[in-house]
């Protein structure tokens, strides 16, 4: 049948590794919502838009046609699962993610795929406003020292050489501005089941959520 999971939390706090791993056990698809953001944002990057031109991202994002397929995330049909990952993209995501127009696009996307889909999705406003009745929903939080370092390895395997602490401002600048904003900000839906990742390996976390699952 048609379950709907929702996975929410600050920036590395640990959501898609989780959801990746709960979409095999449970065989139904997963969705990175956060993907589609940065998606949008990597295409405004490529083409010199000015994230912080509201009417320019509008329109970039009206133009973009994003696809999930075998793993992979395509962006007007090329594969971009790395290119969506620097830094540059995560540090000018926050300010597309706030427009509410693009959130409208996203959005309606999601939906689409959860309607004829078992489907669990990691983000910031899956169970407070994506799908407000989902059949289950997580809320994932860690330190910002322990969430810093976790984006710090992935990055440092992807040829990141920067340091820790840009990564770690970077997502406390980035969780002020998902909180803050007015339209579907991060928040903790009613509902959701709130689990500390900090000091917990994957495992843990995994089996934790599968106990409330089943
Ligand atoms: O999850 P990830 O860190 O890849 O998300 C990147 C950004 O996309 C977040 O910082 C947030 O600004 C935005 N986002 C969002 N709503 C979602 C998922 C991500 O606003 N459901």
């Amino acid at each position: 049948e048609n379950i709907i999971i929702a996975v929410d939390g600050p920036a590395g706090a640990g959501k898609s590794t989780i959801a990746k791993i709960i979409a095999k056990r449970l065989n139904i698809n997963y969705i990175d919502t956060g993907a589609m953001y940065r998606a949008v944002t990597l295409k405004c990057l490529q083409n010199n838009v000015d994230v912080k031109d509201e009417n320019a991202v509008i329109e970039m994002a009206k133009k973009t046609s994003i696809d999930f397929r075998d793993n992979n995330i395509y962006l007007d049909s090329k594969i971009v699962n790395d290119e969506i990952r620097t830094l540059e993209v995560s540090k000018n995501v926050s300010d597309v993610a706030k427009i509410k127009e693009v959130r409208y696009l996203m959005v309606d996307l999601q939906r689409e795929i959860g309607k004829n889909n078992a489907v669990i999705l990691d983000g910031r406003d899956i169970g407070s406003y994506v799908f407000p009745n989902a059949d289950y929903k997580f809320f994932l939080v860690a330190t910002p020292e322990e969430r810093g370092k976790r984006r710090y390895i992935e990055l440092k395997e992807k040829g990141y050489d920067g340091t820790l602490e840009d990564i770690i401002n970077d997502i406390i600048r980035r969780d002020e501005i998902d909180s803050n904003r007015e339209f579907a900000p991060l928040v903790k839906a009613e509902g959701a089941i709130e689990i500390d990742t900090t000091g917990k390996d994957i495992d843990q976390v995994v089996d934790l959520v599968l106990q409330k699952i089943k």
